[in-house]
């Protein structure tokens, strides 16, 4: 039997020292002004951290602010209904994150008292609480100095130290964090994470960093050395994979029929109109095209008449184009039942 060879992985390099000192007086005075930050509790620190999960921060300001004015605690997410959450994050993409975060609120109420836990390991017992939100919970809202990794913190990290392999690989992550472990102070932990983060946005960028405004210049390994145009290496890019599909606008006195997604399709628990195969027949309306990860879907949309002989029932209804406006909709939904407008004799 032939057994697997496990390559050691050469030890992360050492970490320059002095960092805090310098990165905390720069955020003091240009770290970015953002409406989570305003007043830092738990709950608002939570609510953006899974937003910015997989979202621009930019795109998070306007969504946060109309989140958290319908649902201003945990109590009151956690009295809402899923399909009120879903609507509030309709935009935002990965909805998997509002189902977790709704569920989260129903468990901080039923087993918390409604109070946020405040160490790492026990946040990351809630739904959609990973290793990287539970530390900005408990580092930003708590000040417990827990290290966290995102997109920004990580390119900062590598730069700092002199980390050339490419960052995309469990071992290579694995360092980072041990990295950004060593990397957080004792005191104000919470700004140092925010810091590392609004630094690797606004100074330390994948191109052309500024690296001569920066505060960590004198320590930064890649700077010293000349390597800050190759690190973080690249890796290989996932190839786009085209996928055709045919969505249905089945019509019946003024209505049309829309599905709820089920468990395990993209945007689950979302409404949108149904999909056939490719040889679909009815009237061509248009075609709208969107990409879903590394997917690029082309998506012909048809119209057809109809009996209203499908069942419905919690995950299929006919719905008027008023109704339309009200459902949380798929973002490809969404297009689609804007498409209808254009199409008059449909209505
Ligand atoms: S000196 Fe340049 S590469 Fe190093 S942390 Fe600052 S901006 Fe990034």
């Amino acid at each position: 039997m032939k057994v697997a060879r496990i390559r050691p992985q050469p030890p992360p390099p050492a970490l320059p020292r002095g960092v805090a000192g310098p990165l905390l007086r720069w955020y003091a005075r240009a770290g970015r002004d953002l409406p989570w930050r305003r007043s830092p509790e738990p709950y608002r620190v939570w609510v953006s951290e899974v937003m910015l999960q997989q979202t621009q921060v930019e795109r998070v300001r306007e969504f946060f602010v109309r989140f958290v004015t319908a649902f201003p605690d945990v109590r009151a997410l956690a009295a809402a209904d899923e399909d009120e959450v879903l609507r509030l994050w309709e935009g935002l993409g990965y909805y998997r994150r509002a189902r977790q975060l709704h569920a989260a609120a129903r468990r901080v109420v039923a087993d918390h008292g409604g109070r946020l836990p405040r160490t790492a390991e026990s946040l990351r017992t809630l739904p959609g609480i990973g290793r990287y939100t539970a530390g900005a919970i408990a580092s930003i809202a708590f000040d417990v100095p827990e290290p966290i990794v995102e997109a920004n913190s990580r390119r900062v990290i590598a730069r700092l130290a002199g980390f050339e392999r490419p960052l995309d690989t469990p071992d290579a992550e694995a360092a980072v964090w041990r990295m950004a472990a060593a990397l957080v102070p004792q005191r104000n932990p919470g700004r140092f994470n925010q810091a590392l983060m609004d630094l690797g946005a606004l100074v330390c960028t994948p191109a052309r960093p500024r690296c001569t405004d920066c505060p960590l210049a004198k320590a930064c390994v890649a700077h010293g050395t000349n390597r800050v145009d190759s690190i973080p290496a690249t890796s290989v890019r996932r190839r786009v994979e085209r996928i055709r599909e045919t969505a249905l606008v089945v019509q019946h006195g003024g209505r049309v029929l829309v599905e709820r997604r089920g468990p395990g399709e993209w945007w689950e628990g979302l409404w949108d109109f149904p999909r056939s195969g490719s040889a679909a027949k009815g009237r061509l309306l248009g075609r709208v095209a969107y990409s879903v990860t590394h997917h690029r879907v082309e998506c012909v949309v048809r119209g057809c008449r109809s009996t209203p002989r499908f069942r419905t029932g919690k995950n299929r209804r006919w719905v008027t184009p008023a109704g339309l406006a009200k459902l949380a909709m798929t973002a490809p939904g969404r297009r689609i039942a804007a498409l209808l407008k254009t199409v008059a004799h449909l209505w």
